[in-house]
């Protein structure tokens, strides 16, 4: 969903919009959505600046980092945004920050894309680290089988060396 800002009425308006998971997916290489994707907001346009502001709730899925079982994640976030026409962004003498040190987007001063914001919300909200428990012990490196479920018998070579110096007195 994309809303021109020249559509606005009285320099502001609500948007309310229901994403299915397959409109955004994949959200990256890792995150994929489970359920509908509902964003509500408002914007709100002071000369070249624009304020939107909403809320978005969603269901994301993605692997454990350590044994690639899936982890069900609930997205519920608040968001506040601020934008700024690119050409009043130049000019202004906060030109030499960065967009990040601004906390602020520069964009075309014409459109506001939700699509992106939904997607980057969802980018923000799931963790770059996921665990699907805390203790998770991971894939066996040998064989694959998830060592969660029980050991295997595979051997590790890993050996500590000074325990491999002391087994060569032997
Ligand atoms: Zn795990
Ligand atoms: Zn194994």
């Amino acid at each position: 969903m994309r809303i021109e800002l020249e559509n606005l009425e009285g320099s502001k308006g609500d948007f309310a919009h229901v994403y299915q998971p397959e409109d955004l997916n994949p959200v990256d290489d890792r995150i994929t959505l489970i359920e509908p994707a509902a964003v509500n907001g408002k914007i709100r346009l002071n000369s070249n600046q624009v304020f939107v502001n909403g809320h978005l709730d969603t269901r994301a899925q993605v692997e454990c980092d350590r044994c690639l079982q899936l982890i069900e994640i609930p997205v519920n976030v608040d968001f506040e945004l601020e934008y700024i026409t690119g050409s009043d962004y130049r000019s202004s003498s906060a030109a030499e920050l960065t967009e990040e040190e601004l906390s602020v987007s520069v964009f075309d001063g014409e459109v506001i894309d939700v699509d992106e914001i939904v997607k980057e919300q969802i980018l923000l909200a799931v963790p770059t680290r996921m665990l699907c428990r805390k203790d998770c012990k991971g894939l066996c490196p040998e064989c694959g089988s998830d060592r969660n479920t029980g050991d295997c018998t595979c051997v590790t070579t890993d050996i500590d060396p000074r325990w491999a110096a002391l087994k060569n007195l032997n």
